[in-house]
C-alpha cells in the first residue's frame, strides 16, 4: 500500500489524491448544509471528521458515494468525476465502501450470504470465490465462527464487524464510516474500533465520522472539524486536540473531553 505524503497540499491534483471535493455546496431547501467544502483525501490516509450534531458530517459522507446529489462544485474519486447513474454509479458505490451507524445487514440472509451478495451481483464473482473471500474477511474482523448465523443472532459489535467485512469484500478504494460505534453498547465499541485500526494499519484509505476521540488521536492522519456546514479547521490530531485554533473547535472540545 502507498504511503500518504503530507506535503504538496495546494498543488494540482496528484495521483495520491484519491477523493477530491472542490467547492462543494449542498442545500436541503433553505438549509445550506454543505458550504463551499474543499477537501482532499490522499491514498492511504485516515481522515477523521468530527463536529457537533447537525454540522453536515453525514451529508458529507453521503455525497462522496452519491447517496446525496450536490448543487455545485465537483467531487472526483481516483481522478474520475462522480457518475450520475447506471452502471458507472453502481461501480462507484462498490469502490466507495460505507459503514453506517445502523448495521444495515440483510436480516433474512446469513452472515456469510451478506458478505457474498455484493461480490456476486456487482463484482461478478462466482459463488465459490465469493464464499472464500467472505470467510477470509470474516476471519479478519474476528467473526468467522458466526458465518452461518443470521444477523439478529449476533451482538451489535459483531454485526458491525460483519458490515465492515461486507464493504471490504467489494475491494473498495476508500471506506467511509459514519459513526460506526454510536449505536453500540460501550463494551462493544472497542472491538469495532480495533477492526478499523487494523484496516488503517493495512493502508486502507478511510474517512471516519466519529465521537471516539481516542481513535481519532491514534488512527487519524488528519482531523477535519466541521460546524454549520463548513470545514472550520483541519489539522494533525495532536495539533487539533492539544492546540485547536478556532473558538468553535475549542468550545466543542471543552464539551466532549
Ligand atoms: P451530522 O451528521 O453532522 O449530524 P447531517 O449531515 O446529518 O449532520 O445533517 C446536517 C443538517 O442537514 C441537519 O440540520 C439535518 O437536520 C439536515 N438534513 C440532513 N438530511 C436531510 C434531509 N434528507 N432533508 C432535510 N434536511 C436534512
Ligand atoms: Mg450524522
Amino acid at each position: 500500500m502507498s504511503e500518504a505524503p503530507l506535503a504538496g497540499q495546494d498543488a494540482a491534483p496528484l495521483a495520491e489524491d484519491l477523493v477530491v471535493l472542490d467547492s462543494v455546496n449542498k442545500h436541503f431547501g433553505a438549509l445550506h448544509v454543505l458550504q463551499d467544502i474543499n477537501l482532499t483525501i490522499r491514498r492511504g490516509e485516515v481522515v477523521v471528521v468530527i463536529g457537533p450534531s447537525g454540522s453536515g458530517k453525514s451529508t458529507l459522507c453521503r455525497t462522496i458515494n452519491r447517496l446525496e446529489t450536490i448543487d455545485s462544485g465537483t467531487i472526483t474519486i481516483d481522478g474520475e468525476p462522480l457518475p450520475e447513474e447506471g452502471k458507472a454509479l453502481a461501480r462507484l458505490r462498490a469502490d466507495v465502501g460505507m459503514v453506517f451507524q445502523s448495521f444495515n445487514l440483510f436480516a433474512h440472509k446469513t452472515v456469510l450470504q451478506n458478505v457474498m451478495l455484493g461480490q456476486i451481483k456487482v463484482r461478478r464473482r462466482n459463488k465459490a470465490a465469493a464464499a472464500e473471500k467472505a470467510r477470509t474477511l470474516l476471519d479478519r474482523v474476528g467473526v468467522a465462527d458466526q458465518a452461518e448465523k443470521y444477523p439478529a443472532q449476533l451482538s451489535g459489535g459483531q454485526q458491525q464487524r460483519v458490515a465492515i467485512a461486507r464493504a471490504l469484500a467489494m475491494e473498495p478504494k476508500v471506506m467511509l464510516f459514519d459513526e460506526p460505534t454510536s449505536a453500540l453498547d460501550p463494551e462493544m465499541i472497542n472491538e469495532v474500533l480495533e477492526a478499523m485500526q487494523q484496516l488503517a494499519r493495512e493502508g486502507m484509505t478511510m474517512v471516519v465520522v466519529t465521537h471516539e476521540m481516542g481513535f481519532a488521536r491514534s488512527a487519524a492522519n488528519r482531523v477535519v472539524f466541521m460546524a454549520d456546514g463548513r470545514i472550520v479547521e483541519e489539522a494533525e490530531p495532536h495539533q487539533f486536540f492539544d492546540n485547536p485554533r478556532s473558538d468553535r473547535a475549542k468550545d466543542f472540545l471543552s464539551k466532549i473531553l
